[in-house]
């Protein structure tokens, strides 16, 4: 079998193969085993796909459920999603299972969501954002007719972004720099140092229109004032793909990978963390966790937080203890503070996606970001999953999440448990101001998620909600490597790899890892 062959497999391939494990992989990872640390999206995607080939996988997660960032809360009928609700991008999950010709249909139900998100500020002026052209055009001409031209200039500019960083780079792992030097024209060409805040400017005038185009960067844990500008493919992704939701949550999403793992034989743990990654010389060799169980894998894959895998996992290895060392070095997104709300009545006039601006845009960035303080004011994200899946709450009642990003923990010390209620309040108050004014009298039921439990419940370097911080100098080459440069069978998926956070990044991540624990295996056969 050549290299080209084995790689071939990170592709769907051809439907007159038939469902099942494709025999050429079965016999070359025949007797091959891997090990995956964590069960979020990258770390579940990345076991479907050695589990498609045949490598016999087991999945370690330390909490009770699957999902990572994607768990979730089942309250008084009520279900709360824990993270991700945009789903943007449906072939990288529809690949998953396309691997071994079965389809997303037979686990998942993926819903299209119109518009996709309703942008709000203090003065009242709603902007809702979509991919009909003619209904955005109106839009922007409320706010500014002459940034009609300049949106045309904008989406050419993201939809180049796309095709070099997302579409070319997006699963290509970067391991040496001479890789990052051949990414490099490309990202001259675009700009890539410029922030998309800065890019989106030097076409838009309105300045509503400037947040309304470049807050995305945000929900993937990076500042619009100092995100590349190559994040502007954001907007090409939703424009083209869509913004989805999976019936019953985004849970459901996970549960379906975790079908369709172990319908092809894949092994589950849940609730009992990995304690030690043990190693021998330059190779990973067992994996022992918090209740005893240890085991020899060919290959061990960790999705858990990048800081927590080498600190911690790792840290009895003299790899383990430099890199954490040079991790601390680095610069880690900030935290989010999200509160969770059952309502009595229903809201079919709030769609499913809507951002509430704050009096602030610049100044509330770089307080969070820059300074680390937690501000009087804020910018709140408003998921309303009812208004799209009735089977989010129980009849005659409304699912929600306000979210608003916060410092991370290595910031200025902030005492949760004083400012938590007191920021759930303000939170709540704010969304009964603008939105549902006897908010108050509804509610059902109510928790708060901060920072110390993100750091609690998954290990969370500081708490931070997207690991590695988005900024050119940590991207690519030097963001976390998807396989070690050291520990030869030690391999990394998630947020805190390249191409990054966000569910088209740590999928992403995972075609680009897998590519790689295939080719050595399949090198080890031959060897
Ligand atoms: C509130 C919120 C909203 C978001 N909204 C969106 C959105 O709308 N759209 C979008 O695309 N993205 C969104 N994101 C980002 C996205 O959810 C994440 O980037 C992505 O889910 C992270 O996936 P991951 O593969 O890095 O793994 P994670 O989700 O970080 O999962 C890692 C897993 O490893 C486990 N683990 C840790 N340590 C151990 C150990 N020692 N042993 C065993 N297991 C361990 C953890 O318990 C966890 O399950 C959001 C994130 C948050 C927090």
């Amino acid at each position: 079998m050549t290299a080209d062959a084995k790689l071939d497999l990170v592709s769907p391939p051809s439907a007159a193969a038939g469902k099942g494990i494709n025999p050429v992989h079965a016999e070359t990872y025949a007797g091959r085993s891997a090990c995956v640390i964590g069960a979020g999206f990258g770390g579940m995607a990345l076991a479907m796909r050695l589990q498609s080939a045949g490598i016999a996988t087991t999945v370690i997660e330390g909490r009770d459920k699957p999902g990572g960032r994607a768990y979730f809360w089942e309250k008084e009928g009520f279900t709360f999603d824990a993270g991700p609700t945009v789903i943007t991008d449906p072939p990288c999950l529809e690949e998953l299972w396309q691997l071994t010709g079965h389809d997303i249909s037979e686990d998942v139900e993926l819903m299209k969501v119109m518009p996709f998100y309703r942008l709000n500020w203090p003065d009242g002026t709603n902007f809702d954002y979509s991919n009909d052209e003619v209904s955005l055009n109106n839009e922007i001409a409320k706010l500014n007719p002459e940034d009609i031209a300049g949106y045309q200039q904008f989406l050419e500019y993201s939809a180049g972004v796309y095709e070099e960083g997302y579409v070319k780079l997006g699963h290509t792992p970067f391991l040496d720099f001479k890789s990052m030097l051949k990414a490099a024209p490309a990202l001259v060409k675009k700009q890539a140092w410029r922030s998309v805040y800065s890019m989106v400017s030097s076409f838009i005038q309105n300045e509503k229109l400037r947040e309304a185009l470049s807050f995305h960067t945000l929900l993937v844990g990076g500042s619009p004032m100092k995100t590349s500008s190559i994040y502007a493919l954001i907007h090409k992704l939703e424009k083209d793909g869509g913004v989805w939701w999976a019936r019953g949550g985004t849970n459901r999403l996970i549960a379906g990978m975790v079908r369709h793992f172990e319908r092809l034989g894949g092994t589950m743990i849940t609730g009992d963390a990995v304690k030690q990654v043990h190693t021998l010389g330059n190779r990973a060799t067992e994996v022992e966790t918090e209740s005893g169980f240890k085991q020899r894998f060919d290959a061990v894959a960790s999705n858990a937080d990048i800081m927590h895998s080498y600190r911690d996992l790792l840290g009895s290895t003299p790899r383990g203890k430099k890199y954490a060392k040079s991790l601390s070095r680095k610069s880690f997104s900030p935290s989010l503070f999200v509160v969770h709300f059952g309502l009595e009545g229903s809201w079919p006039g709030i769609p499913h996606h809507m951002i509430l601006f704050g009096p602030r845009y610049k100044g509330l960035v770089e307080d969070i970001y820059k300074h680390g303080v937690l501000p009087q004011d804020f910018s709140i994200y408003l998921h309303h999953p009812t208004v799209t899946d009735a089977s989010m709450a129980p009849k005659g009642k409304s699912t929600f999440y306000a979210l608003v990003p916060v410092a991370h923990m290595g910031k200025m010390p902030i005492n949760w448990d004083v400012e938590g209620p007191r920021l759930e309040k303000a939170i709540l108050d704010e969304v009964g101001r603008r939105l549902i004014p006897d908010i108050h009298d509804r509610i059902v039921t109510k928790f708060s998620y901060a920072p110390k439990n993100f750091a609690h419940d998954l290990n969370a370097h500081m708490g931070s909600a997207f690991s590695l911080e988005p900024v050119l100098w940590q991207s690519a080459y030097m963001r976390g490597h998807n396989r070690d440069d050291e520990i030869e069978n030690f391999y990394l998926v998630g947020a805190g790899t390249h191409p990054g956070a966000g569910i088209p990044g740590v999928v992403g991540s995972a075609k680009a890892t897998a590519g790689l624990v295939l080719q050595d295996l399949a090198a080890m056969k031959s060897a």
